[in-house]
């Protein structure tokens, strides 16, 4: 097994605050390491679901070992928990190299970027988490650092300008992003390996699950694992939360042991509904419905009437919406598909809204 040595750059990796639904939150450092990290799988066999995506990765992890090279730079992306940081976490183990983490907009000057790539041992990954946010001048420094492991630092202004070009170990840079969309063209060419996580299915989840559960020492039936599967918007954080959560339930209120009943009366007490939508997600469809009769409506409308910020609803809500067909994107905005009435049990309007209906 490869020696464990990890270097976390706490300094630029602490998010900005910003307000996020409890069960995807992402926690202050410390208490994600208190909590997040016992469940991390550190292995690439370890890793439960996204099956081609891991068989690819091993491929490259491989040929990359066997060659002595630095991997290519690795984009990441998909909706938050569904496991960027954790594949960051593995391909350093699986490579044997160093790990380091950076928030992007964190890294609010060059400086920063120069004093994070230079710290860099050689084939060691830097994981950018939020790539999609980085400034435009911070991105700029870090194409040639990408391409070339140099970085050209320009000391003065005009003809007294001088560059001072510092050379860079061969690295592995691991971007995670919830957004492709966002990103730069210049950016995103810069990556020889895209990776893109898709939500899990529940026998997946399930897996996981009863994982957790015994690394947690928890007790857990596996229709109960299936029931926190099933309800966990085939996300992998929202799953480990929940178990978390009923395991409490299950303390408190019987014997601790996890069976179906337990679960799904504590679920029921989570407000977690059989769809596996919390709160904030009804509540995104009652808006979309009762305010703007099921749509079209612009996410901004949204955001405003929701009081969140558009942000959080297209990174957070709107995917597993979309996915699970609750609602629909269109030319003129967002609608609530025959599904979604169904499921706040509302009679649909009597004239159709095209095929949706
Ligand atoms: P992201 O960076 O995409 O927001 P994380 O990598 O932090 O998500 O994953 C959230 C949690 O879910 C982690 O603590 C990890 O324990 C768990 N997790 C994610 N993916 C998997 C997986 N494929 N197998 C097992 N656990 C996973």
């Amino acid at each position: 097994m490869p020696r464990r040595k990890r270097s976390l750059v706490q300094n630029i990796l602490e998010p900005p605050p910003q307000k996020l639904p409890s069960s995807l939150d992402p926690l202050p450092l410390e208490e994600e390491q208190r909590v997040e990290a016992p469940l991390r799988p550190l292995r690439l066999s370890e890793f439960i679901g996204q099956r081609r995506l891991t068989e690819n990765l091993r491929v490259y992890i491989e040929a990359a070992r066997s060659r002595n090279n630095a991997l290519d730079h690795v984009l990441i992306s998909g909706p938050p928990g569904l496991g960027k940081t954790t594949l960051a976490f593995i391909l350093a183990e699986e490579l044997g190299v160093q790990l380091h983490l950076a928030h992007a907009p964190a890294i609010e000057h060059r400086g920063q970027l120069a004093a994070l790539l230079t710290r860099l041992g050689p084939r060691d990954v830097l994981f950018i988490d939020e790539i999609h946010r980085l400034s435009s001048v911070v991105e700029e420094n870090l194409y040639t650092a990408m391409e070339d492991y140099r970085i050209d630092l320009v000391q003065g202004e005009g003809p007294m300008a001088n560059v001072i070009r510092i050379p860079l170990s061969p690295f592995t840079l691991v971007g995670a992003t919830t957004r492709t969309g966002l990103l730069t063209g210049p950016l995103l060419s810069r990556f020889g390996i895209e990776l893109r996580l898709d939500y899990y299915d529940p026998q997946d989840l399930c897996q996981i699950v009863l994982r957790s559960a015994s690394i947690l020492g928890v007790a857990i039936d596996e229709k109960a694992a299936f029931e926190i599967a099933r309800r966990s918007r085939g996300t992998p954080r929202i799953a480990n939360r929940l178990l978390r959560r009923v395991r409490d339930f299950a303390q408190v209120l019987g014997n601790g042991r996890l069976d179906l009943p337990t679960t799904r009366q504590a679920l029921e007490r989570l407000d977690i509904d059989e769809a596996g939508l919390d709160e904030m997600s009804r509540r995104f469809l009652r808006v979309l419905i009762e305010s703007y009769e099921g749509g079209p409506v612009g996410i901004d409308a949204l955001a405003a009437t929701l009081g969140e910020p558009r942000d959080t609803l297209e990174d957070v809500f709107e995917p597993y919406l979309l996915q699970s067909g609750f609602i629909a994107r269109t030319s003129k905005g967002r609608i609530a598909t025959r599904k979604a009435y169904e499921h706040l049990r509302i009679s649909p309007p009597k004239k159709s809204q095209g095929s949706l209906f």
